[in-house]
């Protein structure tokens, strides 16, 4: 998709660095099958130039199924405030395979690495490798990780790592930067290339409608209003909601400090460079939508192809207001699920605003307790419930869970139906900042084993899998405070 940007600046013919020595740290079977890559006993590609090609030294090899890569420039807001042109710094794209595009993260410098190495390292590699198909397994749009190749180049962050690249892969990596770099420069043909491709390519629908740019603008926004409210309902937090990390297919895109909530804190920050908490957990859906707003401001000149400036405006405007709406409506339904209701009845909303704050107030381990609660018999009495002694105020959450039973009464829910459901909407396992650490502390002593193993387990993450109950728990309390940051 992004070969609909060749012909200008913001497109760069750009070879992969080779690395030294390159060997398979993780590799996805899912993703591999995704894009027909057999494997061998190993679970590794058969075809041993695979190594080559996802280590970026292909081009050393006699394997030439991509001939012409490319890093592309964008631009964008970070942190609130414009910052001119970005571009993939350390992300080159290599083609096309089975309707994905395959991109190398940390293959090198590109022309838009601007002070960057262009490299990755083991630890962000594999945070992002585990948490991208994570995310899959769990229903959330998201790019995948094919594969994580390592090499003992040593590389400087904070201290002396290794380096690593990510293979990723996404039916397209275009992002609302993308739209922004070229409304900047007022480049409106290329603008409009870009529109269109896009259309023809991932939102046909939009070709057909009656103002297909007005279109295309309200289903990636519908898109991502829904990404968020999902985002919500499994604890997750991105961290670094810049527009340039913003996919125009709805796609989380961009891990680097990214977590989920442990102890449940609404306004908890996971990136610990985002001092002001822009990016904070309950910020999520608001700056997506000032996204959004970004998206549509770029997109004026090609509403302008029809209308005046001003109606252009209120056009966009007036579609920009069905963000909350969506995200609304995806939240009430998606925490609906969680509470194990079939029907929606009035005061379901405040009933889970309740126990949002029951939660926030008493650090709830956001994972556990909804799981548990589908282990809730509505028969016994609400003491039995052994989730609620993680509470401060006793009270307060009993006379919710009183509330609660009352409301699962009022639709005649059947516990062990409820339990089903319940336990397909509230996963068992999720990437804790704490397992992901364990797994790279292992990773760094050249011991993949635990990478496999967690890639396994959050793979299915809905499945009981009891063997590995130890990975559903909330972390110790000395690990409480694992700390992440932009640098990766
Ligand atoms: P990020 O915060 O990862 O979204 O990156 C913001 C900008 O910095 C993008 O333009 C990236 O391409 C660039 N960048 C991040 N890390 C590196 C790196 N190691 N080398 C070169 N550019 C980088
Ligand atoms: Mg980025």
């Amino acid at each position: 998709m992004a070969f609909s940007l060749r012909g200008d600046d913001a497109c760069q013919a750009t070879l992969p660095t080779p690395i030294p020595n390159p060997y398979w740290v993780a590799f996805s079977p899912s993703s591999a099958k995704l894009v027909g890559i057999d494997l061998d006993a190993n679970n590794l590609p058969a075809d041993k130039t695979w190594l080559e090609v996802l280590s970026g030294n292909q081009l050393h090899t006699a394997c030439h199924q991509f001939p012409n890569p490319i890093s592309t420039a964008y631009s964008g807001h970070q942190f609130g405030v414009w910052a001119g042109q970005l571009g993939d710094g350390r992300a080159i794209l290599l083609g096309d395979i089975a309707g994905q595009e395959l991109q190398l993260k940390g293959a090198g410098k590109t022309r838009f690495s601007r002070m960057g190495d262009g490299r990755a390292v083991l630890r962000s590699s594999i945070r992002e490798f585990l948490c991208s198909e994570a995310m899959h397994a769990l229903g959330i749009p998201t790019t995948r990780a094919l594969s994580i190749v390592g090499s003992d180049l040593p590389i400087r962050r904070e201290t002396m790592e290794t380096a690593a690249v990510c293979a990723r892969l996404a039916p397209s990596f275009i992002r609302v930067g993308h739209f922004e770099h070229y409304a900047s420069l007022q480049s409106h043909a290329r603008l409009k290339e870009l529109a269109d491709s896009l259309m023809e390519i991932h939102y046909p629908e939009s070709l057909q409608a009656d103002e297909p740019y007005l279109d295309l603008f309200k289903r990636i926004c519908k898109r991502n209003a829904k990404l968020v409210a999902q985002w919500q309902s499994v604890g997750f937090c991105h961290g670094v909601l810049n527009s340039d990390n913003i996919s125009v297919l709805g796609l989380t895109i961009d891990y680097g400090p990214f977590g989920f909530l442990d102890q449940f804190q609404i306004d908890h920050i996971c990136n610990h460079s985002d001092q002001s908490g822009r990016y904070a957990y309950h910020r999520q859906p608001q700056i997506m939508h000032w996204n959004m707003a970004c998206l549509a401001s770029s997109m004026i000149p090609l509403l302008e192809l029809r209308h005046s400036e001003k109606e252009a405006q209120d056009l966009l405007r007036l579609a920009l207001e069905e963000f909350p709406i969506t995200y609304a409506q995806t939240w009430q339904s998606l925490f609906r699920k969680k509470l194990g209701f079939s029907a929606e009845k009035d005061g379901d909303v405040a009933l889970i605003e309740r126990l949002i704050q029951a939660m926030h107030d008493s650090k709830v381990d956001f994972t556990s307790f909804f799981r548990n609660l589908g282990k809730l018999n509505s028969k016994l009495p609400i003491s039995t419930f052994s989730s609620r002694d993680d509470f401060i105020d006793r009270e307060a959450i009993d006379i919710w869970l009183t509330d609660y039973v009352a409301r699962l009464q009022n639709e005649s829910s059947i516990d062990s139906e409820r339990q089903l459901a319940m336990n397909q909407a509230n996963p068992k396992y999720i990437l804790r900042n704490h397992l992901a650490q364990f797994a790279i502390e292992q990773a760094q002593k050249k011991d993949f084993s635990e990478v496999s193993k967690l890639l396994e387990i959050l793979s299915r993450p809905f499945d009981e899998q009891s063997e590995y109950d130890a990975y559903s728990l909330a972390p110790p309390p000395n690990l409480n405070a694992v700390e992440v940051s932009c640098s990766s």
